[in-house]
């Protein structure tokens, strides 16, 4: 601390909150609902436009929610929302191993029902434990609704008539369903008595503010009775916080957008910041917050600071920061040994750092965040990760998976990133697959399904090189000729006669080799196979017929074990029903006399 600074040392911060869901569920339209709210409803200045967050005082708060928030309740500041929606800045957003935002808001559109982006925004929730709420937004486009600007949901719809009220429901429980499937116990907000068990279901619109002061006072009440504690810090120690983005800002080199979580950054502090290679050290050249709106026409869009305490979202200028990396910690050295803070920026980067394997393929993601959840959703596919590392797909990533020896690992996944023009045509060259997507499990799907084709056309090889099983059995009166080659009648009872297989006659169970198919006609054509149901005229080399064969015999295709073996562990699945029942009755022969052939 220092000596002029008379604050509580301890104080209470002010919650994060991000924004997830469904693109156009309205997520954007929500923040800019609530924020113009703040705007309308707040004296001059009283919201203040982090960069990267809007700050949202109680005091708003509680005016935008009326009747719903009483502030003498409340001894948080507020509410501090990342504008960055999504949930690939929920991802980047992490602090210490966990989620950096406290609590999200789920945004549902209400006709719309949970889609991709939902499911997968809620799976990241899940894991990262953060609480959240759900908005289901829309209202408005119920048919029928009759509008209240922003209204408290209960006014609204007690304004509405039954059948508008009936629609809503539907859609609403709907939504508690779904969640409820994906393992969620969920209820519209005023029925649910612990947030912490259940997730409150909170109807909006973010075009009319209908819902969202019972938005803010839901958001505000969790905070206060389930995070307190969390939010005790001390405010003046060394600050701590997170890399939003990092970002070219003329006049000013790189820097780094980043949201202060813990303590205060000074304009003359030192600060480690998590990089490619290793933890930066650098020093602080400004810290930028935005211009207020009246001022914007001067020359910077920014103005400096001399300091900021958490929670807020700020830009600071620095050298050294082009390796920066959305994502990773950021950490103010102040009285501290700098060894120590750059040891504890490398514990959290080694935290998030993703286990790789000796094979499998390279994963690029837009931030470290995104990283992780891409390496745990791989995880959980069973798909190993050879290389995982935040960027663009770049040549050297070609050059990486092409060394790959199973096929199905030539293979990078690029998610939230772009793909360098020279490593498309490298990755032609070489025979890479590039997968990218903005959405981390349809991305998975896109190699899921490469990967089955794969293994559908090795399967393919491997048949056309199998011998086939098969049981037939000469026709009586059908000999056209005695031998070299014999040609007669046959009648295939299960299973595929093939050309140039071997054939046997089992005397009881011990096998014989008679000869080898050397010729199968069918209506007096030639063919190369004959299938279970048909008969048809083949030519065995070897045997005699009356000597080695006789009319009415059943005789088998020979199956060397090696394939037998295949046929029975690998492609039992692959092979028609008729096959396999020649197969099994083979195999049966075969193993009264050696219990272990073919295994
Ligand atoms: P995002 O992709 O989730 O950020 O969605 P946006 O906020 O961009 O919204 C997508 C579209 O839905 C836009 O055209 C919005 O105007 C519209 N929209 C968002 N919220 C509402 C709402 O509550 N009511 C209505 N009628 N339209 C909405």
């Amino acid at each position: 601390m220092s000596d002029t600074d008379t604050r509580d040392p301890t104080s209470l911060r002010t919650p994060i909150v991000a924004v997830l869901g469904h693109v156009d569920h309205g997520k954007t339209s929500l923040l800019d609902k609530i924020r113009g709210s703040a705007v309308i409803e707040g004296e001059a200045g009283a919201i203040t436009q982090h960069i990267g967050a809007t700050a949202v005082p109680l005091d708003i708060i509680s005016t935008i929610a009326g009747d719903l928030v009483d502030p003498d309740d409340f001894d948080l500041p507020g509410l501090l929302f990342i504008d960055t929606p999504g949930h690939h800045s929920f991802t980047t957003l992490r602090s210490r191993g966990g989620a950096l935002a406290d609590i999200a808001i789920l945004v549902v559109d209400v006709n719309d029902g949970f889609q991709p982006q939902t499911l997968e925004a809620l799976d990241i929730l899940k894991r990262s434990e953060t609480p959240f709420i759900v908005a289901a937004n829309k209202i408005d486009t119920v048919p029928g609704w009759k509008e209240n600007e922003d209204s408290p949901i209960n006014d609204t719809y007690e304004a509405q008539t039954d059948r508008v009220r009936e629609r809503l429901d539907e859609s609403l429980y709907e939504i508690i369903g779904n969640l409820s499937d994906e393992g969620f116990s969920a209820d519209l907000y005023w029925r649910v008595q612990n947030f912490q068990r259940n997730v409150g279901v909170v109807p909006v619109s973010a075009m009319t503010g209908e819902g969202v002061p019972d938005l803010l006072t839901v958001m505000m009440g969790l905070s206060q009775r389930y995070m307190k504690e969390e939010m005790e810090i001390d405010v003046a120690g060394p600050g701590v916080g997170t890399v939003l983005e990092v970002k070219e800002e003329k006049g000013f080199g790189t820097t780094i957008d980043t949201v202060l979580y813990d303590g205060t950054i000074r304009s003359d502090d030192r600060i480690v910041v998590g990089g490619q290679n290793e933890p930066i050290v650098t020093d602080v050249r400004a810290l930028l917050q935005p211009r207020p709106l009246a001022e914007i026409r001067t020359e910077s869009r920014f103005e400096k600071v001399d300091e900021v305490s958490a929670a807020s979202g700020i830009k600071v200028a620095a050298p050294e920061l082009a390796d920066a990396m959305a994502g990773a910690p950021v950490r103010v050295v102040r009285d501290r040994d700098i060894d120590e803070v750059v040891a504890e920026v490398q514990a959290e980067l080694a935290d998030i750092a993703v286990d790789t394997a000796e094979e499998g393929v390279v994963v690029k993601a837009d931030t470290l965040g995104s990283l992780e959840a891409m390496a745990d959703a791989l995880d959980d596919a069973e798909v190993p990760i050879v290389r995982a590392e935040v960027g663009d797909v770049a040549p050297r990533d070609v050059s990486v998976a092409s060394t790959a020896e199973d096929g199905k690992q030539k293979a990078i996944l690029g998610f939230n990133v772009d793909t360098l023009e020279d490593a498309n045509q490298r990755a032609e060259i070489e025979d890479v697959t590039i997968f990218t997507d903005e959405v981390i499990y349809q991305l998975i799907e896109e190699y899921e399904e490469y990967v089955e084709g794969i293994e559908q056309a090795q399967q393919d090889t491997i048949l056309e090189n199998i011998t086939r099983p098969a049981r037939f059995r000469i026709l009586p009166d059908h000999t056209f000729r005695q031998n070299d080659p014999a040609v007669v009648g046959v009648e295939v009872n299960s299973g595929t006669i093939q050309n140039n297989a071997n054939v046997v006659k089992f005397e009881g169970n011990e096998p014989d080799r008679v000869g080898q198919v050397k010729g199968i006609q069918e209506q007096g054509e030639d063919v190369d196979e004959a299938r279970a149901g048909n008969r048809v005229s083949v030519a065995i080399e070897g045997p005699t017929v009356g000597r080695g064969i006789e009319e009415d015999d059943e005789l088998w295709i020979e199956i060397p074990e090696k394939h037998a073996k295949i046929l029975e562990q690998e492609l039992a699945s692959e092979i028609p029903g008729d096959e396999l029942e020649a197969l099994n009755m083979y195999l049966d022969k075969q193993r009264s006399r050696d219990p272990f052939w073919g295994k």
